[in-house]
């Protein structure tokens, strides 16, 4: 979910771009916990 910007990340309809059918709240939910999983791993790496 980060983008090309380092540490900046989108979750939710942008996911999809252009196709703004693609991303629900029901199926989107999930971005919520691969973005917190992906901070909280660079934090550990960065201070375990
Ligand atoms: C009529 C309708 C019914 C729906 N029913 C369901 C349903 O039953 N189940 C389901 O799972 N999904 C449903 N959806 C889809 C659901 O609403 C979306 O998937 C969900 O709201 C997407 O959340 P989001 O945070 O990704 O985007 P959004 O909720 O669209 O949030 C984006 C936010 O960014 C803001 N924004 C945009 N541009 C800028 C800018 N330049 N600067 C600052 N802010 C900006 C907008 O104002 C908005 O508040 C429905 C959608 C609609 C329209």
């Amino acid at each position: 979910m980060e983008t090309n910007v380092h540490n900046l990340y989108l979750a939710g309809v942008v996911c999809g771009g252009k196709d703004t059918h693609l991303w629900f709240i029901e199926n989107s939910r999930v971005h919520a916990s691969i973005i917190v999983n992906s901070i909280l791993s660079k934090h550990i790496a960065k201070h375990p």
